[in-house]
């Protein structure tokens, strides 16, 4: 059998809205590395927070971007979930970064040209060989402009809202906080002057409003196989 060639797939979308439980799923489907991206936004701005860098009130953009050259973000392994966790100078902050003080910081943080520089290159030195799914809200656009498999996945903002409500099981955190926090960060994020969130012409549409995670990855993976079958046929489309 022949060995199947490895693409790039870049998905994209609103906060909370099942990107990266496509990405995960794809990739371990695939065989592919999964990255996502908002990890290391969210990485930067917990270093920020710790420094007293960024809060509610008040953002340090000038001691943010004196900062960077003091953050290194890595992913490691854990063997027991599985999975690749973030790590903010060798410490593994994965939990740390998932809590609603961060979710309501970051996408400050992120919308500072230096920020995203940094993670940009980093993020296209990950995925040089391609063989990797990345989620994010630039991914299409900025990071992997020429990914041979792109998708902008959406949902019902109640339904959202509702899903990572459940998902953060924090008794100090409302539903009302949950979908305000969803609201500001969509509203942050596609307004940005640096790399807004867009839909690019060439992905593919995903509303899971009413499909579950089975459902949606069978779609995924069906376009992955069309792409596959393209790319064999015509080996030059890019
Ligand atoms: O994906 P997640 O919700 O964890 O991302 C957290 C935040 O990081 C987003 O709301 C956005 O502000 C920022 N982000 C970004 N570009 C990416 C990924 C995330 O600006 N590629």
């Amino acid at each position: 059998m022949p060995i199947q060639k490895k693409i790039t797939i870049a998905i994209d979308g609103f906060s909370s809205c099942g990107k990266s439980t496509l990405a995960k799923a794809m990739a371990h489907d695939l065989g592919y590395i999964f990255i996502d991206s908002g990890a290391m936004y969210r990485a930067i701005t917990l270093f920020c927070y710790k420094n007293k860098y960024v809060d509610e009130q008040f953002i340090d953009e000038e001691k943010i971007i004196k900062s960077l050259k003091n953050i290194s973000i890595h992913f490691e392994y854990n063997s027991n979930t599985s999975k690749l966790e973030v790590t903010l100078n060798n410490e593994n902050i994965e939990k740390e970064i998932r809590n609603l003080t961060i979710s309501n910081l970051v996408s400050k943080v992120a919308s500072i040209k230096e920020v995203r520089q940094k993670l940009v290159n980093e993020q296209q030195k990950i995925g040089e060989n391609g063989g990797i799914v990345m989620d994010g809200r630039d991914i299409g656009s900025v990071v992997f402009p020429n990914a041979e498999l792109k998708f902008f996945v959406t949902a019902d903002p109640k339904v959202r809202a509702n899903r990572r409500f459940l998902e953060l099981n924090d008794p100090n955190v409302s539903l009302k906080d949950v979908a305000k926090n969803l609201k500001e960060r969509d509203f942050l994020d596609s307004t940005r002057a640096e790399s807004p969130l867009i839909q690019t012409e060439d992905a593919i549409v995903i509303d899971n409003s009413e499909l579950t995670q089975d459902e949606q990855l069978l779609i995924a993976l069906k376009y992955h196989k069309e792409c596959i079958d393209y790319l064999t046929q015509f080996p030059k489309k890019k």
